[in-house]
C-alpha cells in the first residue's frame, strides 16, 4: 500500500464482505475514490448500499476486507477516530438530536474533532471559551452556507424535511472533512429541491470536499457524478461515467428494467 505522500486515491475500499444471518449485504465490493470528485454509489433498495457505507465509516464491522483512508488503514475505526482522519457522514434515516436547536445540532459535530470535552468542562477555561466561540462562529456559518438560517434556533424536529436533511450535512461539515458520505441526502425531496441540493453538493466538492453519494434518484446521480459504481444483491456490476452506467446493460437490468428508463 502506498504512503499518504503519494497516494493518488483518498479512499480504496477492498475486498469487503458483511452477512446477515445466511444473506451477503455486501460481498466482495473494491472500489478507489480519487481525491477531489463526486462519487456515486447506485443499486436498487437492498443492494448494500447503506451497508457499505456502514462498513466504510466504522458503524458495521466486516467479515473480510478492508478499508484505506489516504494509504492508512482505517477499517473499523469508530467514528470519532474516522472525523479526527477527515471521514464524516449523514444518515439515510436521520440522526438529529431531536430535542436539541438546530444550532446545537451543528456543534456537536464540531466536538467530535475538539481534544476534549468542551460539554463537561462547562467553558469555564479562557482557551476553551475561544475554541467554543470559534466553533460557534462556525457552527453560524455552515449553517448559512447550507441555506438553513431561518431556522437557526427551531428544534431539530420542526424543521421541514429537505431542511433537516441539509442541517446533517452542516453538522457533518463541521468537522472539516476531507471525505463526505451522503446517503441519500435528496430522499422526499421534491425536484426542485433536489435540484438545490445538487448545487450544495457541487460547492462543497468545488471547496476540495471529495464526495462519496447513495441515492435512488438517477437523473440527480447522472447529473452529479463524476464516476458511479453500480451494485445489486451486495456485489459489483459495474464501474464507470454517468453515461456509460445508464447504458450498461446488467445496471439496467438490475436497475430499473428498461433502458428508457435509466438513460431519461
Ligand atoms: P440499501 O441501502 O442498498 O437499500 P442495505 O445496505 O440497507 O441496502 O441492505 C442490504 C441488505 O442487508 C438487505 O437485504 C437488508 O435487509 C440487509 N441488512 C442491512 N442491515 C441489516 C442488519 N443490521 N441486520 C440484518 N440485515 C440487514
Ligand atoms: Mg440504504
Amino acid at each position: 500500500m502506498k504512503t499518504s505522500q503519494d497516494q493518488p486515491f483518498l479512499l480504496q475500499v477492498c475486498n469487503l464482505h458483511k452477512r446477515f444471518g445466511g444473506v451477503y449485504a455486501v460481498k466482495d465490493i473494491t472500489f478507489d475514490v480519487p481525491t477531489g470528485i463526486i462519487y456515486g454509489i447506485l443499486g436498487p433498495n437492498g443492494s448494500g448500499k447503506t451497508t457499505l457505507f456502514n462498513l466504510i465509516s466504522g458503524v458495521t464491522k466486516p467479515d473480510a476486507g478492508q478499508v484505506f483512508f489516504q494509504g492508512n488503514e482505517c477499517t473499523a475505526y469508530p467514528a470519532h477516530s474516522l472525523a479526527k482522519l477527515g471521514i464524516a457522514r449523514t444518515f439515510q434515516n436521520l440522526r438529529l438530536f431531536t430535542g436539541m436547536t438546530v444550532l446545537e445540532n451543528v456543534l456537536v459535530g464540531g466536538h467530535l474533532i475538539t481534544p476534549t470535552n468542551l460539554w463537561t468542562i462547562g467553558f469555564v477555561q479562557h482557551s476553551h471559551k475561544k475554541i467554543e466561540a470559534e466553533l460557534y462562529d462556525k457552527a453560524l456559518q455552515w449553517i448559512e452556507w447550507v441555506g438553513i438560517q431561518e431556522y437557526r434556533d427551531l428544534l431539530a424536529n420542526q424543521l421541514p424535511y429537505g431542511a433537516a436533511r441539509r442541517l446533517e450535512i452542516a453538522r457533518a461539515l463541521m468537522s472539516n472533512p476531507k471525505l463526505l458520505l451522503l446517503d441519500e441526502p435528496a430522499a422526499g425531496m421534491n425536484p426542485n429541491e433536489a435540484a438545490s441540493l445538487s448545487d450544495l453538493i457541487r460547492s462543497i466538492r468545488d471547496q476540495g470536499v471529495t464526495v462519496v453519494i447513495i441515492e435512488h434518484n438517477v437523473r440527480l446521480m447522472v447529473s452529479l457524478c463524476d464516476t458511479i459504481l453500480a451494485i445489486d444483491h451486495g456485489e459489483f456490476l459495474a464501474i464507470g461515467t454517468p453515461n456509460e452506467i445508464v447504458r450498461h446493460p446488467l445496471v439496467i437490468e438490475a436497475y430499473i428494467g428498461t433502458s428508457n428508463g435509466l438513460a431519461k
